[in-house]
């Protein structure tokens, strides 16, 4: 047997093991499945492979376009969903070297909650997040939503409006996804498949209607896909993730959250109570002075705030 290392993953068939189903993009498409029960290195998730993972895969000399996947190679990074307690952590994207966390002005309206739960899972997996604001043809004036944005600027985020519809702002995100693997998420509605066609007309997505997306039951869809964007790999990869409704940060305990809010981070360790001080009543906290002083955006404090309440009742 040939052993050959491809990168890719695309898309998960079927989610029952052992016959977890992957089809690899590469020179050409191969139908791979895991060889063995399992594969060394995957324990602790649902999946066991995500788009962007490489692997070690073997032709299978008896029927052309298929492989059966004999290692993993070590992730560099791995963004992860958490859903509730006693179940495992969903891998959604590995080894990207940027996310995008896609949002937007209107319809849906701007959900800063949703927003600061992808940043600290970014911070958490380490991986350098952006902002991007789709259907900024929408509603460009709103002030209160402008404010937000700023502030996100001020802590070191870069956020970049653009518009799927107009076109705004797409060169420039062309340009940051050149060379690098990237991943998108966000909530359904946002506009990630109208992006993703625009970037790679070729992949062509099914864009759905708004009313459909809202009105849509518990969301089951567990699917991210690997995607060349147009041109050469050289353009870049990007990961397209399930629209998701709600998000529970992966690794991050109500006891560490505040390192993963990145303006609170070089703080902590000035409270009087240091890294024990819950930042809701103790004197001396400089994380609540921060917000008095409007050092910190009382926004982002409400944010972290409800996710410590959530992470402490789970
Ligand atoms: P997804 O669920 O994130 O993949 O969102 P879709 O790409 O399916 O888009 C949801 C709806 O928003 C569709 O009706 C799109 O036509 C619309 N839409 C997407 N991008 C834009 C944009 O930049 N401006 C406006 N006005 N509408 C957009």
């Amino acid at each position: 047997a040939i052993n050959e290392k491809l990168q890719a993953g695309v898309e998960l068939h079927q989610h029952a093991q052992p016959e977890v189903r992957f089809r690899f993009t590469g020179e050409e498409e191969l139908e791979c499945r895991i060889k063995g029960k399992v594969l060394k290195g995957v324990e602790g998730y649902y999946n066991p492979l995500a788009p962007g993972d490489i692997v070690y895969i073997e032709l299978d000399p008896h029927h052309p376009g298929r492989a059966l996947i004999t290692e993993l190679v070590e992730r560099t990074t791995a963004f992860t969903r958490f859903n509730q307690k006693g179940m495992a952590p969903q891998l959604l994207a590995s080894n990207v070297d940027l996310l995008l966390c896609v949002t937007t002005p209107a319809a849906p309206p701007f959900r800063p909650r949703f927003l600061d739960r992808v940043l600290v899972q970014a911070e958490q997996a380490q991986i350098p997040a952006i902002i991007i604001f789709n259907k900024w043809d929408l509603q460009k004036d709103d002030y209160d939503v402008n404010e937000r944005l700023e502030d996100y600027r001020r802590i070191g985020y870069r956020v970049l409006p653009v518009s799927a519809k107009t076109g705004e702002g797409l060169e420039e995100l062309r340009a940051l996804l050149t060379r690098r693997l990237s991943v998108m998420v966000g909530q359904s509605g946002v506009g990630k498949s109208s992006l993703i066609n625009q970037l790679a007309p070729h992949a062509a997505l099914k864009v759905g209607a708004l009313c459909e997306k809202y009105e849509r039951g518990s969301h089951t869809t567990t699917m991210s896909r690997l995607i060349q964007l147009e041109g050469s790999a050289e353009s870049g990869y990007i990961i397209d993730t399930p629209g998701v409704r709600r998000l529970m940060p992966y690794g991050v305990g109500p006891e560490n959250v505040a390192l993963y809010f990145r303006e609170f981070a070089p703080l902590i360790g000035q409270c009087t109570y240091g890294l024990s001080c819950s930042h809701r009543i103790e004197p001396g906290c400089k994380i609540m002075e921060a917000v008095a002083a409007g050092v910190i955006h009382e926004d982002r404090y409400e944010s972290f705030l409800r996710l410590k309440d959530e992470l402490e009742a789970l």
